[in-house]
């Protein structure tokens, strides 16, 4: 067996019923092959494979709060420091209740490899607790981010590991999250990034993400003889990512018809309206059904009742921000049939490996996650960069730098996939990029 699938079978073998883990470990071991090749003994007897697929360390608590009745719940607590061959840990805080080690595994995972991408000095990790702050009270989930807290103090620190938001973890969580920790340690420091701007938090934070979604998304079509503008576009999802990733598609010129959340859709042939949708979502914290109500060009979908999803509209770009495994083959196929351009990932691994492969054997242009949504996290470190500074920058200052990073991401990518006789498979161009720096590190800073 080669030593690719030595490893992997180890992964399977050593984390049983972590399929989510499993499925971003495949995909990467996959894409690699080429370059393990062509140094297969050395790295088989440094054991390097080995080493990236286990955490440096895992940290599971648990986390006791009360709730506004007096009564009493514990949650799980979880922080996965992956990998910090080259800077400290960095990746986000996911409060779901379908939070388990394998998700967060998997996040964790995909994060080293995305963040040596952003060509900034970030390491790979990632948290999360299986709460859900949906339906609580502001002062339930400052309870519950303090008594997270009162754990995750002793593992973080802004030289060590720094967290930041992810799904179910906004500005809110951040607040609460620093809050506590400074009450706790007393210091003011860059230990969270995704802070409000009057404590340390970058201007363009909020918008990274979905913006460096659309600067890459833009770059990879110029690439390609096209443009985003006049395209139109199906967006899932309406949290963070979604709302900025839909504001920065028509500012470029495209037309963004659908968005969703965990129980509906919406389609909305005129384009969605962003203001309304972020004062839905952000300000008053409603579900999708609020959004059609008040918008008379818009069709509210219900997932279970009609057993369908906003895959289904005819599109040309199609941007899944929501969750993982939310575009599957079927969804893939439904696409191709209707003529989908391309799917740049802004969640992080929405799209399933079958349907992923499909896509690319159909010529659809495909942008993984680990490129695509690099942008939240870059920018994250741009926080980190200013934090150390104690200086602020302007929004233009910041947004330029995201804008020059995607390109970037690209360009590397996209040369990386030629280089090694894979012109256009930018998953293959990605992984091998971030596998090649992360890899020179680890072997550079011996076995440690
Ligand atoms: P938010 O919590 O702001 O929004 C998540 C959105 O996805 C909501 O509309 C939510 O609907 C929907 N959603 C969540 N879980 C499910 C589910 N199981 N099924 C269907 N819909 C679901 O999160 P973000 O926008 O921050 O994150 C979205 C994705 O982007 C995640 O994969 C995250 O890891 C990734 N990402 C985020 C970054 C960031 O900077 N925020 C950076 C890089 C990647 P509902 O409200 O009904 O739950």
């Amino acid at each position: 067996m080669s030593y690719v699938d030595d490893v992997y079978r180890g992964v399977v073998d050593q984390n049983p019923s972590q399929t989510e883990f499993h499925q971003a470990v495949k995909e990467v071991l996959d894409s690699i092959r080429p370059v393990i090749a062509r140094r297969e003994e050395e790295y088989r007897r440094e054991a390097l494979l080995e080493r990236l697929v286990a955490p440096e360390r895992q940290i599971i608590f648990r986390v006791p709060w009360i709730d506004d009745k007096g009564q009493v719940h514990v949650n799980n607590g979880i922080r996965v420091q992956f990998n910090s061959a080259i800077g400290p840990y960095k990746g986000g805080l996911r409060l779901h209740p379908s939070v388990t080690p394998s998700i967060i595994k998997f996040l964790g995972f995909e994060q080293i490899f995305k963040n040596a991408l952003t060509g900034l000095p970030i390491g790979g990790g990632k948290g999360g607790s299986d709460f859900d702050p949906k339906g609580k009270s502001d002062r339930e989930v400052m309870a519950f981010c303090q008594a997270f807290m009162q754990e995750l103090y002793r593992h973080i620190g802004a030289d060590t590991d720094v967290p930041a938001g992810d799904i179910g973890t906004g500005g809110r969580e951040i607040g609460y999250l620093y809050g506590e920790y400074k009450k706790l340690t007393g210091r003011f420091e860059g230990v969270l990034t995704g802070k409000g701007k009057t404590f340390g938090g970058s201007k363009g934070r909020v918008e990274a993400t979905g913006y460096g979604l659309l600067y890459i998304t833009e770059e990879m079509l110029n690439s390609n003889g096209m443009s985003i503008k006049d395209k139109t576009v199906s967006v899932s999802g309406s949290g963070n990512v979604a709302i900025y990733a839909i504001e920065k598609a028509q500012q470029l010129g495209a037309r963004v018809v659908t968005c969703s959340d965990s129980t509906g859709w919406v389609y909305d042939p005129e384009g969605i309206d962003v203001e309304l949708l972020k004062d839905v979502k952000e300000k008053k914290r409603q579900r999708l059904t609020a959004y059609a109500a008040q918008r008379k060009s818009a069709v509210y979908h219900d997932k279970k009742k009609e057993n369908n999803n906003q895959w289904i509209i005819k599109t040309d770009v199609a941007l899944p921000c929501a969750t993982q495994n939310e575009l599957n083959l079927k969804d893939a196929q439904t696409l191709v049939e209707n003529g989908v351009i391309a799917v740049c990932e802004g969640a992080n691994m929405p799209t399933t490996a079958d349907a992923t492969a499909f896509l690319k054997e159909n010529g659809v242009f495909f942008l993984p996650g680990k490129a695509a949504n690099a942008g939240g996290v870059a920018t994250s470190a741009l926080e980190m960069s200013q934090n150390s500074e104690r200086l602020y920058w302007s929004f233009d200052e910041v947004d330029s730098k995201l804008k020059h990073i995607m390109v970037k991401i690209f360009h590397k990518i996209d040369k990386a996939a030629r280089e090694y006789g894979m012109e256009k498979d930018y998953v293959a161009g990605a992984n091998i990029v971030a596998f090649l720096k992360v890899s020179e590190a680890m072997e550079t800073q011996g076995v440690v």
